[in-house]
């Protein structure tokens, strides 16, 4: 059985709080200006937790891009010029007021994601925090004099800016994913357009509305909308245009490939964030309590739809049965429901794609003989994109919940024997974003550390996203470096000069 939905329409706006309306803008963002689409075209955006219009906003087309590259190619002639200290007050200034507007920005992430307004407001803390970072290592990005082996030369490094940035960002931290590429562009003294998700412009929009209150120069900062049918051919122009200097993207591995294709012959500086498949590796020596809380925030964040979300649980012998029954009895006091309902700890699946994703997955993984220990199934009461929190055991290699990244509030547990043994199905995938284990043996610490393949491993913890630490994967997890001081290097180049025929 597959569900599709049929969409409530609820014309005009239905926010309830007077808070975010100022911030909730039906107008794209282009060269200082709030902007239609040239073809005047519209889409509707809508509440996953009930289908009912949140609000509407430009399906801009190429030609629309086209002005944004524009704006933003001319803005970066003057903003390029501006001295460090200016680029990081107006960010702090955009942070400031970011911060004052911090619950207006989690009402509209809810009403469009969909996220519990307690996470909303978790994801507004994080993805302001990059603003407010990035306007002080704007102030860092220094250079170096390195010894020369002449005596009459002096060799000096100096970091650039590279150009107008292209951000492509997904719908599931749809303020975080933003801010972190826009900080370090901005900081950088680069001039940026975003391109947000179809399910999530008006939080983009939001926070844009902060940036031009904040005062940055009209086309630095624009943001462009559009829905999923315009996405490929605004995606492609950003990867081909002789304007755009890098691109930075999260979101799908499928959709970064096709990016970084298309940006290889103009030879773009590219940044990717793509897909996870993170183990969580439960060893012998864990805290089974410590470990159960872990799972279930590294889990069940914004129902499963965490790129590093846990996705495969790996648990040994000893304590197999210890924690699958912990983790399954905390997982049955969750409370489902409209995020906007105080208490609320796991929302609706985003869109009917998602949904349906993860109900395939989880039929296939019974018919392949799986047990379903809690969950398995919609909740139809609520709505029509509410799952149950689900636990899997008795998972084999053929099931698609344990080769593919789930993306949604189901967990499948694994048991093994031999650290040799979890090391080897932990690394045997693509992808190698996040990765996550518990153990007291401090040298098996640092072996797993060290033969994890991944780009970030959380260890005796569950949630380790921080600006201040670089976020980013390897293999088919994707490109480059986002927070953290290394941010910056995505949006800069080296150039070396040679002051020679010294005195
Ligand atoms: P997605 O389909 O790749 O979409 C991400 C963004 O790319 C959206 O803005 C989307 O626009 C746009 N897009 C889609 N097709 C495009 C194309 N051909 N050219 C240019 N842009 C295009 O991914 P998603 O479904 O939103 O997110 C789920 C996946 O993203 C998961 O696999 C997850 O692991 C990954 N993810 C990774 C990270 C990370 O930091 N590594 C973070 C979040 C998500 P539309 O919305 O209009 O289609």
């Amino acid at each position: 059985m597959m569900y599709a939905i049929n969409r409530c329409r609820v014309t005009n706006v239905i926010m309830s709080n007077v808070r975010s309306m100022h911030l909730l803008k039906e107008k794209a963002f282009v060269n200082g200006k709030w902007s239609a689409a040239e073809n005047q075209q519209t889409f509707d955006v809508y509440n996953p937790a009930n289908g009912k219009v949140v609000g509407s906003v430009p399906d801009m087309d190429v030609s629309d891009a086209n002005l944004a590259i524009k704006a933003a190619s001319e803005a970066f002639e003057t903003w390029k010029l501006t001295t460090a200290k200016e680029r990081s007050k107006l960010l702090r200034k955009w942070f400031d007021l970011l911060e004052a507007n911090a619950e207006g920005i989690a009402e509209i992430m809810t009403a469009e994601s969909g996220k519990p307004l307690t996470e909303a407001k978790g994801e507004v803390v994080y993805g302001n925090a990059f603003i407010e970072w990035f306007s002080e290592e704007a102030r860092r990005i220094n250079g170096e004099i390195i010894p020369s082996p002449v005596a009459t030369r002096k060799i000096l490094v100096e970091k650039f800016p590279i150009g107008v940035v292209g951000l492509i960002t997904p719908w599931n931290f749809p303020h975080a994913m933003i801010t972190r590429k826009a900080g370090a562009a901005l900081a950088a003294g680069c001039t940026c357009v975003i391109k947000p998700a179809e399910d999530t412009p008006l939080t983009a929009l939001a926070i844009c509305q902060l940036a031009h209150e904040a005062g940055f120069p009209e086309g630095v900062l624009n943001v462009i909308t559009c829905d999923r049918k315009n996405a490929p051919d605004i995606g492609k122009l950003l990867c081909t245009s002789p304007n755009v200097a890098g691109i930075s993207f999260t979101g799908s591995t499928y959709v970064g490939k096709l990016l970084n294709q298309q940006c290889a012959p103009h030879i773009k500086r590219v940044g990717l964030e793509l897909g996870g498949n993170a183990p969580f590796i439960i060893f012998d020596s864990a805290n089974i309590d410590k470990a159960v809380q872990g799972a279930l925030a590294s889990k069940f964040r914004n129902c499963g739809q965490t790129c590093v979300s846990a996705n495969r649980f790996l648990v040994q012998e000893n304590v197999y049965d210890e924690f699958v029954n912990k983790f399954t009895e905390e997982i049955k006091k969750m409370s489902i429901g409209d995020g906007v309902n105080p208490g609320v700890n796991v929302g609706p699946l985003i869109n009917e794609m998602q949904f349906n994703k993860v109900y395939t997955m989880v039929e296939d993984a019974k018919k392949l003989g799986a047990t379903i220990k809690t969950g398995g199934q919609p909740i139809e009461n609520l709505g029509k994109l509410f799952y149950t929190p689900t636990v899997i055991t008795n998972v084999s290699a053929s099931m698609q919940v344990y080769n593919e990244e789930v993306f949604g509030p189901v967990a499948t547990i694994i048991k093994f024997q031999s650290e040799e043994e979890v090391l080897k199905v932990a690394n045997n995938t693509e992808r190698g974003l996040a990765g996550y284990f518990y153990s007291q043996d401090i040298s098996q610490i640092f072996r797993v550390s060290k033969l994890l393949e991944v780009g970030m491993v959380g260890i005796n913890e569950g949630l380790i996203s921080t600006v201040e630490a670089p976020f980013g994967g390897i293999k088919e997890s994707g490109i480059g470096r986002e927070g953290s001081h290394y941010g910056i290097d995505e949006y800069t180049y080296i150039k070396y000069m040679c002051v020679g025929n010294l005195g």
